[in-house]
């Protein structure tokens, strides 16, 4: 994906600090920080599907459901809580732990 434009990330950091629900389904909050408005965002090492801001050291998880595609985003809150593993899972309810 190319990096995104200060402008872009600056209005959709706004809209999403006032709406979380929502951003599991924009692309592009998979690079934007909800703490800090960095889009320096690298994957965490050794951890998959977790991602940190290189800014303020957040982390959060962020991939796509393995039962039907939707993205899971730990910053959602319509992105529910698993309750055999803790973990936040995607709005139909499947968890990888399952497997
Ligand atoms: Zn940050
Ligand atoms: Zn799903
Ligand atoms: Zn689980």
């Amino acid at each position: 994906m190319e990096p995104l434009d200060k402008d872009t990330a600056k209005k959709l950091y706004k809209y999403y600090r006032q709406n979380r629900d929502g951003i599991r389904n924009c692309p592009e909050m998979g690079t934007i920080c909800l703490i800090c408005e960095s889009i320096n965002i690298d994957p965490v090492e050794g951890v998959p599907n977790q991602f940190v801001c290189r800014n303020c050291r957040f982390k959060f998880i962020r991939y796509q459901c393995s039962a039907c595609g939707s993205t899971v985003d730990s910053r959602d809150p319509r992105n529910p809580l698993c309750e055999e593993c803790g973990l936040r899972i995607c709005t139909c309810g499947t968890c990888e732990c399952e497997k």
